[in-house]
């Protein structure tokens, strides 16, 4: 078993919690990246799983062991660094193999330890290049070597800590690939943490999102896209991000429900019974804002951005009090570019439309009361 959960697990140096009351469960064979903003908890989080940091409050299991005081060396699991941390001057072979020689508690053959490196080697495509020293090798082939020296110990679970960050963007997405076919064919827990929602959404299992020390939410990258816990979710996940325009829940004659701001009318199915009149914040991912003559959003084009298989339109939208808000719209790339400054209309899907508290950022349902 190599579940890892954390039960109101807080962190604190000092004055300051780095990580505040986490209730996590990562399930055996579970891809979990840990997502979040610069400074927002997730790398310690890590290493609290690794043991390099100490629990302030709460529980951490491995399996079905509580593992608060067990020494990093008993919690059979590898960790890899952003900085890899490779021996300069071994071998590619001897890097990869010093875990096994460190280990002296499993004792294994020369020829069981040749045996592993041999298997991780031929895993990682790294056959070639077991004689040279790091120096000799690229920034990717070096990252391989580091996950080899974590895959020699067979571990319960591997945890990563932003380890893709010194590729160039070619090799990260390559990288990205291999880390996803790895894990399948390794068949072990993987906790990974990363700055970069792309990597979450492309890698994942499922994604844990911090802010402030906060789980914010836990979800499949799906889940945390199309039905995002709160603001700060909504915000954070998704390229370009969600349009969000302030304003006030209407409620028409008729009964459908929407969000006014300024002259604009944001139709919105998911406004909760009674909530007229809330102020509350619309989210509208570019793909669900769409150019259309009946659009009941007005803007004013400032820009177009084609990018081949889609075009963005940014747009400036009064919101009253001549206020205004940019929007972004993915449109179809075929066609003419809008004059900048030209006043185009917008329509939505209002199922797709979410409400968000203004005060607390927290989603709002149709279903809450
Ligand atoms: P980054 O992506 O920048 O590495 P992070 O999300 O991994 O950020 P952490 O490194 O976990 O964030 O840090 C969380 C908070 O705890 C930060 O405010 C950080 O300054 C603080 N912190 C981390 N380690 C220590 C320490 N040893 N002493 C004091 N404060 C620390």
């Amino acid at each position: 078993m190599s579940s890892i959960t954390f039960r109101g697990v807080t962190k604190r140096y000092g004055d300051v919690t780095a990580v505040s009351d986490l209730d996590l469960e990562i399930a055996d064979n579970e891809f979990m990246v840990l997502l979040g903003p610069s400074g927002c908890g997730k790398t310690t989080a890590l290493r609290m799983i690794a043991g390099l940091e100490s629990i302030t409050e709460g529980e951490l299991s491995i399996g079905d062991r509580v593992v608060n005081n067990v020494e990093p060396q008993n919690r059979d699991i590898a960790m890899v660094f952003q900085s890899y941390a490779l021996y300069p001057h071994m071998t590619v072979r001897r890097n990869i193999e010093s875990p096994l020689r460190a280990d002296r508690s499993k004792r294994l053959s020369k020829g069981d330890r040749d045996a592993r490196v041999a298997e991780a080697a031929g895993i990682l495509g790294l056959e070639d290049y077991l004689d040279r020293k790091p120096a000799a090798l690229s920034g990717g082939q070096r990252q391989r070597v580091a996950l080899g020296r974590a895959i020699v110990r067979r571990p319960q679970a591997f945890l990563m800590d932003e380890p893709l960050s010194n590729l160039d963007a070619k090799l990260r997405t390559q990288t990205r690939a291999e880390l996803v076919q790895l894990h399948t064919d390794l068949a072990t827990t993987f906790v990974y943490v990363t700055h970069d929602q792309v990597e979450a959404m492309t890698m994942a299992t499922r994604v844990a999102i911090m802010n402030d020390g906060r789980l914010q939410q836990a979800g499949t990258p799906r889940e945390v896209y199309e039905d995002p816990a709160n603001l700060f979710v909504a915000r954070f996940i998704g390229s370009p991000p969600m349009n969000t325009i302030d304003g006030q829940v209407v409620v028409a004659q008729d009964g459908t429900t929407g969000v006014v701001a300024g002259d604009q009318l944001i139709p919105s199915t998911n406004a909760p019974a009674g909530s007229a009149g809330r102020k509350v914040v619309a989210g509208i991912r570019p793909e669900h804002l769409v150019p259309h003559p009946d659009g009941t959003i007005t803007g004013k084009v400032t820009g177009t951005e084609w990018l081949g298989h889609e075009r963005q339109l940014l747009s400036h939208v009064p919101i009253g009090d001549s206020n205004s808000v940019q929007v972004i719209s993915r449109a179809d790339p075929d066609g003419d570019d809008p004059r900048p400054g030209e006043q185009m209309r917008f329509a939505v899907d209002p199922d797709r439309v979410h409400l968000f508290d203004a005060d607390s950022g927290a989603r709002m349902r149709r279903t809450d009361s």
